[in-house]
């Protein structure tokens, strides 16, 4: 259903490697001072200006991690600059530059490459990222993007996974489970399309899930937020495979167990009538549905103050000691269940299966 239909097809090899490079870099404008060079030499050149550097790199192979008969080519350039950057402000830093390297098989023409970029381009300029390099080569079947992005921070706040404390708070960004279920929403619709190809689909219940799917934005804002609460966080990552499994990465990495509150969990009202709809637990799917891209973090509860009423953020939970384990405190009943690392690979499965 959103099949390219760039009309213009040109072939890449008619510009040659710099010819395609400057083709697609010409409209890429440098915003940060740190930027001394950019495309063009053999090495970018930067300056932290006394900051320590962050650096965070993610590869994208076409059939593994996007398929392009439902993601266009432009939100997939901007999403996989969304989850490099999101690396970046889960170490409580600031996103400054990125590369990009590509690999394309003869079956894209230069339009598409150009969609593409069109994707990076935006997200570069919305981030205030700066793209300063990168490789370009081809591949015998398929797309790979790979996306490294370079981040700036002062030590002291440099938030890392392993030092979340016992009576810690559990905060959540955003809501959750919504990118999980855009995705399904969005391979039902192309079943339905591939049976009868003259079908509309009516998307308009699942907006909100589709543009969580398609189109991630990373919390660029809760860096700037939590500064300016002047809250450091005690630990930090981002929510790429799950809560679930992003706050098992948070315990054992820094020793420590929690219980999160299942009535507590942050969702819209979309996730709550999609999940309905197909016959899901809005409860595992905000655990194990992944892709959310929030960010999910400790703080002492000596800082509950200052982010208390913030509409961005949501106390699911706090840490406990180490052999208390990981457990989810069901609504109602009040019992603990051990939280498992489920990941959306295993809900696809078995919604695959059935
Ligand atoms: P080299 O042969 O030294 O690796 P390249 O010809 O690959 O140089 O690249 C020339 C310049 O273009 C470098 O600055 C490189 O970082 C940049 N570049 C190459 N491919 C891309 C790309 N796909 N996107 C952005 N910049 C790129
Ligand atoms: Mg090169």
């Amino acid at each position: 259903m959103l099949e390219d239909k760039t009309p213009q097809k040109t072939d890449i090899a008619s510009l040659g490697e710099f010819g395609l490079i400057s083709h697609l870099t010409q409209y890429f404008t440098i915003q940060q001072d740190s930027t001394i060079k950019g495309v063009g030499d053999d090495c970018a050149v930067l300056d932290a200006k006394g900051l320590k550097t962050l650096v965070t790199t993610d590869l994208l192979v076409e059939g593994v991690h996007f398929n392009l008969s439902y993601m266009p080519l432009k939100h997939l350039g901007y999403k996989a600059v969304m989850v490099n950057l999101s690396d970046v402000y889960a170490m409580n830093a600031e996103a400054s530059q990125i590369t990009i390297s590509i690999a394309l098989s003869n079956r894209f023409p230069l339009e598409t490459v150009e969609e593409l970029y069109s994707g990076i381009q935006l997200a570069c300029e919305k981030y205030n990222v700066d793209l300063i390099g990168g490789d370009t080569t081809s591949s015998t079947k398929g797309l790979l993007i790979s996306v490294t992005a370079i981040g700036h921070a002062e030590d002291e706040k440099i938030t890392y996974r392993n030092t979340a404390k016992e009576n810690d708070l559990l905060v959540v960004t955003g809501d959750l489970g919504a990118a999980y279920l855009g995705f399904q929403v969005l391979e039902r619709e192309k079943q339905v399309f591939e049976v009868d190809p003259n079908n509309q689909p009516d998307l308009d219940a699942y907006t909100y899930l589709i543009e969580r799917q398609l189109k991630p934005e990373a919390r660029k804002d809760i860096v700037r937020i939590l500064n300016d609460l002047e809250v450091i966080p005690t630990s930090m990552i981002d929510i790429s495979d799950g809560l679930s499994s992003e706050t098992i990465h948070l315990c054992q990495q820094s020793k420590v167990g929690c219980n999160i509150y299942e009535d507590k969990l942050p969702l819209d009202p979309q996730v709550i009538s999609t999940c309905e709809e197909f016959d899901l637990n809005s409860t595992t799917v905000a655990l194990s549905g992944g892709e959310d891209y929030e960010l999910l973090f400790t703080i002492a509860q000596s800082d509950f103050d200052k982010i208390k009423g913030n509409p961005h953020l949501t106390v699911i939970g706090h840490m406990t000691d180490e052999a208390s384990g990981m457990n989810l405190i069901t609504r109602g009943a009040n019992q603990s269940v051990p939280l498992t690392a489920q990941g959306w690979n295993a809900l696809l499965e078995k919604n695959t299966e059935s």
